[in-house]
């Protein structure tokens, strides 16, 4: 296929199409410092929820302070040696770890509640993938998550906790295929990695390529093995603007949907690819990032939207705050309400990130001959595969049994009415079209508690990534017999990538 530009379009939503989104928020997480002169911020969440309540979001969807993820939870994909030091290293006993081996140190420096900090970016992307499983949501939203770097047994960029992985293996109890997307300026490797050898995800990263971080993502890494094909990379030059972005993003995640027909999509919503950012180089206005989610959204299947990169934090503030509002089919006026951080946002005080006049170095040329490769790699996906499902694995955070998460304690701040929405029972098999998909799908009104401890072998000593049922005591958990789900495998280090 070829590219095509296509005029902007102002974005636009439907108040008609209300979507019951579930809001992930831990108020401690603006506290988190990586350290002074470092460019990553977790303040910047705090300030786009500050604005996000200050606009009234809060009247029209659900709040929730997720319950941080445990050691046990993260060794669904990480390493127990990493994940143990990750527990137990400070600034101050930091000598007596191996640093290097761990990957920790000026990029990723081993800062004050680092492990706490990890526990609330991965609780919420798990919680939020739990909602969508037993459809209590349509999209679930965890700002403090999107760390895309993460690998299995390091740290990388900013990252020490694939959130995302452990959110995808959650949806993947429920969903036999659950598509990736990534517009986070830098390639989104640490997803990618995790499952590049299975047709169960399918990941497709937009990213700056070329004497960049991490330094991954070419376009001809498409997956091995069964993975072949079902990894996406679209490596973009500087200076992307608004109307380039949508005219590749479009047609193509229109094309990944319609053939791979995914029953969930994660969106990593990186705000580094946005204009004027400290350490990206595309020009995206806050208009033309948001399109990108509301393109998503538009498809009605359940979806997951998570944060990631944006070091120019009023401005990842700014969008986040639109992109919510857009997810509940709301365009937010122009002029910023008062807000705990008004004062970064002046001298104008207004919504909009605006492009600059930076040279745009993606020639159609260029875009034409990647968007070419990309679809002669995608036309063996253009039938879903299906899935051999074996039994649903044990939830390990106890969400099959409903009585917990909808508690006082754990609605952080009730925002309208949704909670009685999400009493009405979902219809069986909802989310699957496919008639092979359907025997394989839970039952939601025929749970059997057991303690399942049926699916799958540690990640620790090989190349699985799947929930470790060890790790289940405690919880109840749900097998209905006919549910089922495969094993998705990572590769098994670094190295081979
Ligand atoms: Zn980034």
């Amino acid at each position: 296929m070829l590219y095509e530009e296509k005029p902007w379009d102002p974005i636009k939503v439907n108040p008609q199409d209300k979507k019951r989104v579930a809001y992930f928020y831990d108020s401690d997480v603006g506290n988190f410092s990586y350290g002074a002169n470092h460019p990553m911020k977790p303040h910047r969440i705090r300030m786009a929820h500050s604005l996000i309540m200050n606009y009234g979001l809060y009247k029209k969807m659900e709040i929730y302070r997720a319950k941080p993820a445990t050691r046990e939870e993260m060794c669904q994909f990480h390493s127990d040696e990493y994940i143990d030091f990750l527990a137990r290293a400070t600034p101050d006993n930091l000598d007596l770890f191996n640093k290097e081996k761990f990957n920790v140190g000026d990029d990723c420096p081993v800062f004050d509640g680092l492990f706490e900090f990890c526990s609330i970016s991965g609780g919420g992307s798990m919680e939020g993938a739990a909602r969508l499983n037993r459809g209590k949501c349509d999209v679930a939203i965890n700002y403090a998550g999107g760390l895309h770097h993460a690998k299995k047994s390091e740290a990388s960029g900013f990252c020490y906790v694939n959130d995302i992985a452990l959110g995808i293996l959650e949806l993947l109890r429920y969903h036999p295929r659950v598509l990736y997307i990534d517009i986070d300026v830098h390639h989104g490797d640490g997803v990618e990695e995790a499952f590049y050898t299975t047709d169960r995800v399918m990941t497709c990263s937009f990213h700056k390529y070329g004497e960049f971080f991490p330094g991954t993502g070419e376009l001809h890494d498409i997956g091995v093995g069964k993975g072949k094909h079902y990894a996406v990379n679209v490596p973009l030059r500087d200076g992307i603007d608004d109307v380039t972005y949508r005219s590749i993003f479009e047609p193509l995640i229109k094309t990944i949907i319609e053939w791979y027909q995914p029953s969930a999509i994660v969106l990593q919503c990186g705000g580094d690819s946005l204009s004027g950012d400290r350490l990206g180089c595309f020009n995206l206005s806050m208009r033309g990032h948001a399109n990108c989610v509301n393109y998503v959204k538009g498809f009605g299947i359940p979806l997951m939207i998570v944060g990631g990169g944006g070091y120019t934090i009023r401005n990842v503030a700014r969008t986040w705050t639109f992109e919510t509002g857009l997810i509940n089919q709301t365009i937010l006026g122009p002029d910023l309400p008062f807000n705990d951080y008004y004062e970064y946002y002046g001298p104008d005080y207004k919504l909009d990130v605006r492009p600059s006049n930076m040279y745009n170095a993606n020639s159609p040329e260029y875009l034409s001959r990647i968007l070419t490769e990309i679809y002669s790699s995608l036309e063996p996906t253009k039938h879903a595969p299906s899935v051999q499902m074996q039994p649903i694995p044990a939830d390990i955070r106890g969400f099959d049994d409903d009585t917990a998460e909808d508690s006082k304690e754990a609605m952080d701040t009730k925002g309208g009415s949704q909670k009685n929405r999400d009493e009405i029972v979902v219809a069986d098999n909802e989310y699957y079209d496919k008639a092979e998909d359907v025997h394989m799908v839970k039952n939601y009104s025929d749970h059997e508690k057991t303690n399942s401890n049926s699916l799958s072998e540690s990640a620790r000593d090989g190349n699985q990534v799947m929930p470790n049922s060890a790790n289940s005591v405690g919880s109840t958990a749900v097998s209905s017999g006919t549910a089922s789900i495969t094993q998705a495998t990572s590769l098994s280090n670094n190295e081979t990538k």
